[in-house]
C-alpha cells in the first residue's frame, strides 16, 4: 500500500519515514507546497486530522491521503495547549517580538505556564490522531498516544516539538534524547500508524 502524506512538518515526515516498511510505503502528497492550508477549526485531534485529510484528498483523485493532528496535553493546564500545541505561544502573545524559531517560543510559554507546577504535577502525553482519506470521504481513523512528565530544563537535540520537554519516566530520556529506533517504539505516531495499519489489515465492521 501506498500512502501520500498531507504534512509538511519535518518532525513528523521523519517519524513516518523512519516507519516505512515494504508494506507500506509513503511520498509526500503531489503539490503540497503549493495547496492552501487547510484552517485547523475543529477543537479534536480527530476533528482537525478529518478535515486536513478531506481538504487534501480532494486535491489528488483516487489517492490515499494520510492527514496527522497531534499535541501535548498537561495536566496541570487542563490538557492544553492540546489542538492549539503548534500556536501556544502565539495564542498567549508570548515574546512575538523575539527572533525565535515556534518550536522554542513555546517551550518556553509551556515553561512560563508550568513555572509554579511542582515535578510531582507535571504529568502530561502526546496524542495522534491519523485520518487516511480518499476522494474526500474518510476511510479510516486511529489514535496513539505516549505518556510523560514535563521538565522543567530542556534536555537534548534531536526531535522536534515539545521534545526536549517531554520526559519517557521509564526511559529516564527526553524525546529528545532518543535514537531514532527507541522513538520510534515510543512515539505517539508511531502508536497511531500501527492502529492505522491494523484497522486496514483487519477492517472492524462498526466503522
Ligand atoms: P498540528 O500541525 O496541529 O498537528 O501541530 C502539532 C504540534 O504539536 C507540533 O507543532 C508540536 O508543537 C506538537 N507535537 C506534535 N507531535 C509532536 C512530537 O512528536 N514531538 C514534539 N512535538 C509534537
Amino acid at each position: 500500500m501506498h500512502l501520500y502524506l498531507a504534512t509538511t512538518n519535518a518532525g513528523k515526515l521523519r517519524d513516518f519515514a523512519y516507519a516505512l516498511t515494504p508494506d507500506c510505503t509513503f511520498t509526500l502528497l503531489p503539490g503540497l507546497d503549493t495547496l492552501p492550508v487547510p484552517e485547523e477549526t475543529a477543537d479534536t485531534f480527530e476533528g482537525n486530522a478529518r478535515l486536513k485529510a478531506i481538504a487534501y484528498s480532494l486535491t489528488q483523485p483516487d489517492l490515499l491521503v494520510l492527514a496527522d493532528d497531534s499535541g501535548l496535553e498537561v495536566d496541570a493546564l487542563q490538557g492544553a495547549p492540546g489542538v492549539r500545541s503548534a500556536r501556544f505561544a502565539d495564542d498567549h502573545d508570548y515574546q512575538t517580538s523575539r527572533p525565535l524559531p515556534t518550536d522554542r517560543r513555546n517551550n518556553l510559554c509551556l515553561l512560563d505556564a508550568l513555572a509554579s507546577t511542582p515535578e510531582s504535577r507535571r504529568g502530561a502525553r502526546y496524542r495522534c490522531t491519523l485520518a487516511l482519506a480518499r476522494n474526500g470521504e474518510v476511510l479510516v481513523i486511529a489514535d496513539g498516544l505516549v505518556e510523560g512528565e514535563i521538565l522543567a530544563v530542556p534536555r537534548g537535540s534531536a526531535g522536534f516539538g515539545y521534545d526536549p520537554l517531554f520526559l519517557l519516566p521509564d526511559e529516564g530520556l527526553t524525546m529528545a534524547e532518543l535514537a531514532p529506533a527507541a522513538r520510534n517504539q515510543h512515539s505517539h505516531r508511531a502508536r497511531a500508524l500501527a492502529a492505522l495499519l491494523d484497522k486496514i489489515n483487519k477492517p472492524h465492521p462498526a466503522e
